[in-house]
């Protein structure tokens, strides 16, 4: 009898532990362990509001230590550099190994560079609280930076609007704040209604928008575009994609371009180990799933209940069977768009859903606390 190993501490690592640590009695006395680099869990879908400085970056994160104590889970602050499926073994940083009979592989994703070092030397990023934090700081020190900001997915579109609130609040005028999408326009697949509300509402909130644009030529002093603009004394922001960690990129199972680990009806990807969230790609109706809180929640549930019943040696294993709530694209000014249900949504109702959901899915009644109290003294400014 092993170790039922979670790795990452996110959305979906800290939900199955929370499940697994709730049927306790049926792991006939199997350990529960979660390694993350990381000391804390946090909370991403807020961390743009952190860069603009509207919500607190304590009211972002947890420290997870406690938490998993709690649940009666053991919690290792290590960082997983490679993982042996055939021996069931994990290896730490630290030089430890650790071994396992269950594996849930909950390890999310982080910026995608695309192995360019000189852009990874000089661009910031949003993964972390502290990215998000350090964000803030550049931006409040250095305010009159040509700001770029790569990508015109939400990440970037949500960052461009909550600086462009941040810089309006600290009452500077001279600087510019641009968005550059390699593609036909910003958000990709999504309606086109929601990205024309996108780009009407930051206009109005003067963020230059380029299409069909990429960067040409990066060097200390200036940066090129494909459309002939240049930027000098810029600040270079990286929103242009994400991939999974490094181990899990090296491992020998079927990825996507992404390197999320193709996983099956169960969520497995091998005997007894599962991926979740991020680190999974379930298809669904033929497509992936996009990378969200809500799927990384249900998936963690799944494979808990799968844990489960492998122990007590049930012959069928649950399918996931995904059901997508809608999803928005929060913006700083009190808007945003998006479905819920079957419904369009947008606007400041739009905006109170994204915070709603934010305080409903914090971890922690202090974050809970502190975000709906951020959201609170948000309502009568107009920024
Ligand atoms: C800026 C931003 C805004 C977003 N907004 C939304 C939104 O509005 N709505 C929505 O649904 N989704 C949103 N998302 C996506 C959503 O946050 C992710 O889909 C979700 O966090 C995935 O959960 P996860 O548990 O798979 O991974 P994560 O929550 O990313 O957790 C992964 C954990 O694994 C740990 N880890 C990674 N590598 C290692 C390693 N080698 N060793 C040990 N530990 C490791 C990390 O430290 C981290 O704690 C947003 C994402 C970002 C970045």
């Amino acid at each position: 009898m092993g170790d039922i190993v979670i790795i990452g501490g996110g959305f979906a690592g800290l939900e199955a532990a929370k499940v697994l640590s709730k049927r306790r009695s049926k792991l006939e006395q199997r350990r529960i362990l979660l390694v993350d680099a990381k000391s804390h869990f946090d909370f991403l879908p807020i961390l743009p509001d952190v860069a603009g400085g509207r919500v607190d970056k304590n009211h972002a994160s947890m420290e997870m230590a406690q938490y998993l104590e709690n649940l009666g889970v053991n919690f290792s602050q290590d960082e997983v550099v490679k993982i042996d499926t055939d021996k069931k073994e994990i290896f730490l940083k630290s030089d430890h190994v650790l071994s396992y009979e269950f594996l849930i592989l909950a390890c999310g994703s982080v910026t995608n560079f695309f192995n360019d070092e000189k852009i990874q030397r000089v661009a910031l990023k949003c993964d972390t609280s502290d990215d998000a934090q350090m964000l803030k700081n550049v931006v409040t020190t250095y305010p009159t930076k040509n700001i770029l900001i790569i990508g015109g997915g939400y990440t970037g579109i949500e960052i461009a609007s909550q600086l462009a609130c941040l810089l309006k609040r600290k009452k500077v005028k001279k600087y510019s704040l641009n968005i550059i999408e390699k593609g036909e326009d910003i958000l990709g697949v999504l309606p086109g209604w929601m990205k024309d509300y996108c780009r009407i509402n930051l206009c109005s909130l003067r963020v230059h928008v380029h299409t069909d644009c990429f960067l040409k030529e990066v060097n200390d002093q200036a940066i090129k575009l494909s459309n002939g603009l240049e930027f000098s004394n810029y600040l270079l922001i990286w929103t242009a994609g994400v991939q999974t960690p490094a181990f899990v990129q090296e491992l020998k199972h079927d990825k996507d371009k992404q390197g999320r680990l193709y996983v099956g009806a169960d969520l497995s990807f091998d005997k007894n180990a599962f991926a979740v969230g991020d680190t999974a790609c379930f298809k669904y109706k033929d497509k992936p799933l996009r990378m969200s809180v809500q799927f990384s929640l249900c998936q963690a549930r799944v494979v808990a209940s799968n844990i489960v019943r492998s122990i007590a040696r049930k012959k069928n294993l649950v399918s996931y069977k995904p059901l997508d709530l809608g999803f928005l694209v929060p913006m700083a000014n009190r808007k945003a768009c998006g479905k819920i249900l079957f419904f369009k949504i947008w606007g400041f109702l739009g905006w109170l859903c994204h915070y709603a959901m934010c305080i409903y899915r914090s971890l922690s009644s202090k974050n809970r606390l502190g975000l709906a109290f951020d959201a609170i003294s948000r309502m009568g400014k107009n920024d």
